[in-house]
Formats: C-alpha cells, sequence, structure tokens
C-alpha cells in the first residue's frame, strides 16, 4: 500500500483527497518507481483545483515531475536503484503521477537524476525551472549573448521565473523582473534580478510597437503582457512564450516580426524530446547557482498539498514548492 493523491469525478462533483492505494492500482508501464520527491506546479494547481481541464481521465494521480528510485524494471536501460527524473510527458493529465509514494511509467519517459543534482535540488527546479532552461536556450539559439542588452521575465516571482532569473544572471544577463509583488523585490534582486518592474506596466492593452528595450524575454503570462513584450523588443529580439498566468489569449500584430525582425519562439516542455531535456538538465546542473535553489524553494509534505493548490493558481505563492512525498 502507498500514498497519493487522488482526483476523481463522480455525481457527487470533483474531488482531491489523499488516499492509500495498492500498488495493484497503478497504471501500465514498464518500470515501477518509488517516489522520494515531486512538486506542485501551476498545472499540478489546475488538475487539483479542477479550474481547467487538465485532467483526461479519472481516478488520476496528479503531479507532472517526480524523482526516485526505480523498484523494478522491464525496461533496458534501468535497474532497481537506479535514481531517475521525469517531467511532462501527459503524466499527472493523463497517466498516474508524482504526487504518490509510487508510480508506474513508461521507462522511455525518464531520464537519469542528472550528476551532481540531488533529489531534491531537481524537485525545486522541477518542470518550471526545466522550462526556464528550455527559454534560456532558445534565446541562446536565436543568437543571444549577455552583451546584446536586457532580459524581461515576467510572472517573476513565480516558479519558472525565479528559476529563468538565477539561470541569466548567472550566465551574465542584465535581467529585469516583471512581477505583481513589488514587495518581494529584494528576493527578486537576491536571485539577480538588476532592476524590478511592476507587472501592471505591461498588461493594459499597448500600441503595435513602443519604444524598444529589450534584447530578449521569457513571457509565462500571454495575453496583453506577451503583446506588449514583442512591441517593445529591439530589432532582432528575441521574445520565448510559455504560459498563459493572464490568459490563453494574445492580442498583438504582426508589426514586431514584420517591421523589426523580433522572433516569437514558443517553448514546450511536455512532450520534448529526450535529447533536449537530458540537454536542459545538464545544463541546469552546471549553469544554475545550487545555492539559490534553497531561497527559491520551500518544502512540503504530501499532506499539505491539497490547500495549497489553490493559492498557487491566485499567484500566492513564491518560487517553487518541493514536495517530499515520504514526509
Ligand atoms: P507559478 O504559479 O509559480 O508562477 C506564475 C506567476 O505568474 C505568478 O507567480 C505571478 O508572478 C504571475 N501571475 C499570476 N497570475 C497573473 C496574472 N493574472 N497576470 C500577470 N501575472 C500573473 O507558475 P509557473 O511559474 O510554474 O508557471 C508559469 C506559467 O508557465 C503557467 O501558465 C504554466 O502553465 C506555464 N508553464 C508552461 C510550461 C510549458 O511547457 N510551456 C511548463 C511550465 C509552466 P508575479 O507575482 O511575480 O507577477
Amino acid at each position: 500500500m502507498f500514498q497519493a493523491i487522488l482526483i476523481t469525478k463522480d455525481d457527487s462533483g470533483y474531488q482531491a483527497g489523499l488516499q492509500r492505494l495498492d500498488e495493484s492500482q497503478l497504471p501500465a508501464g514498464d518500470v515501477l518507481v518509488r517516489v522520494s520527491h515531486s512538486t506542485l506546479n501551476y498545472k499540478d494547481g489546475l488538475a487539483i483545483t479542477g479550474k481547467a481541464p487538465v485532467v483526461r481521465q479519472f481516478p488520476m494521480v496528479p503531479g507532472i515531475d517526480l524523482v526516485g528510485q526505480v523498484e523494478h524494471s522491464e525496461h533496458a536501460g534501468y535497474q532497481k536503484g537506479d535514481w531517475v527524473l521525469l517531467n511532462g510527458w501527459g503524466v499527472g493529465e493523463a497517466h498516474w503521477g508524482g504526487l504518490a509514494q509510487m508510480a508506474r511509467l513508461k521507462g522511455e519517459w525518464l531520464i537519469p537524476l542528472p550528476a551532481g543534482l540531488t533529489p531534491q535540488q531537481a524537485m525545486s527546479i522541477g518542470t518550471a525551472g526545466y522550462t526556464a532552461m528550455l527559454c534560456v536556450m532558445a534565446l541562446e539559439r536565436h543568437g543571444l549573448q549577455p552583451g546584446d542588452g536586457e532580459i524581461a521575465v515576467t510572472g517573476a516571482a513565480g516558479g519558472v521565473g525565479s528559476v529563468a532569473i538565477a539561470i541569466l544572471a548567472k550566465l551574465g544577463y542584465r535581467v529585469v523582473a516583471v512581477t505583481g509583488r513589488t514587495e518581494d523585490a529584494a528576493y527578486l534582486q537576491s536571485l539577480g534580478a538588476a532592476e524590478v518592474l511592476p507587472r501592471a506596466q505591461f498588461s493594459a492593452p499597448g500600441k503595435p510597437l513602443a519604444k524598444e528595450r529589450w534584447a530578449g524575454a521569457v513571457d509565462v503570462v500571454g495575453s496583453h503582457t506577451l503583446a506588449n513584450l514583442c512591441a517593445t523588443t529591439r530589432y532582432g529580439g528575441v521574445v520565448t512564450a510559455c504560459g498563459l498566468a493572464a490568459g490563453m489569449d494574445l492580442p498583438a500584430t504582426v508589426a514586431p516580426f514584420i517591421l523589426r525582425g523580433v522572433t516569437l519562439a514558443g517553448i514546450d516542455s511536455v512532450m520534448r524530446p529526450r535529447a533536449d531535456r537530458i540537454a536542459a538538465w545538464d545544463r541546469l546542473a552546471r549553469d544554475l547557482d545550487l545555492d539559490k535553489l534553497a531561497t527559491i524553494s520551500q518544502e512540503l509534505s504530501l499532506s499539505q498539498v491539497i490547500p495549497l493548490a489553490a493559492e498557487l493558481l491566485q499567484g500566492r505563492i513564491r518560487g517553487r514548492i518541493v514536495v517530499d512525498v515520504n514526509r
């Protein structure tokens, strides 16, 4: 028997609760993992609260991230005792996920826990941090270098934002944090932000083109914020879009793209090919100041997760939440 958060949907409604489950109830897969840590990401918040139709079958164990040790493997790449890491692939949405003490998964979804990272550190980074690194790598792929100018990071005090600031600052970029929580300026500066701007400057409808400022941007917010970032990005700059914290819409014009050669780079972490994941995690182990993870993350037990899901969606959680599923 093991403990897990289970989401059910039936005549009595949509519910998430902590339950004891039997290993025989786990879904099919070729690797059985004894989970050590998981996380609470924005998408887990949507799944647990039912605020958006993230869960595609019921009952469902949420948790898009996990790290743990292989208990049993029928996959050639893994043996009992190996430490493994999982992010995405629809786990926690269509396949039982990491907010549990056991998980049965497809071996092809797993990567080895990167050398140099503890299980706790890997989950402090989690999908949010891995996505932040995918954004940074996209900026680099489009030729951006630290001397090119300022990088704006929106949703700065959240998970993706916090890790993006820490990575970019360590790489030598001048990072400008855009946040609804200017009272957390000291936190954002401790991660490496050179300047902190209120999100209200970006969230209202703006002009198709405005004064050029950004060499690049990491946006988790979407909607008018993303449109305004594109409109204020310098000639030839790059804006990475990975989130929708303010909305799915993009009320923009093509002007920044056709008149300033701005690139809008879409970032998906869920279905990202394995080689890209390994490259991103390798970079995280090297290019993130791991000491900053203690400032960015807080650790909870499985029983503390459910009440925090709604708070996370309201933007009231700072940084990252790590879940020690055995605490
Ligand atoms: P968090 O909840 O940790 O952070 C989101 C941050 O966005 C908040 O902390 C807040 O930052 C800001 N925010 C919240 N609501 C609003 C709003 N209405 N208007 C403007 N800003 C707002 O989430 P994550 O960092 O984990 O994820 C951020 C986004 O990225 C989510 O939309 C998530 O779904 C997406 N995502 C996408 C991935 C992909 O593969 N494409 C992978 C991971 C995440 P502040 O208080 O500083 O303003």
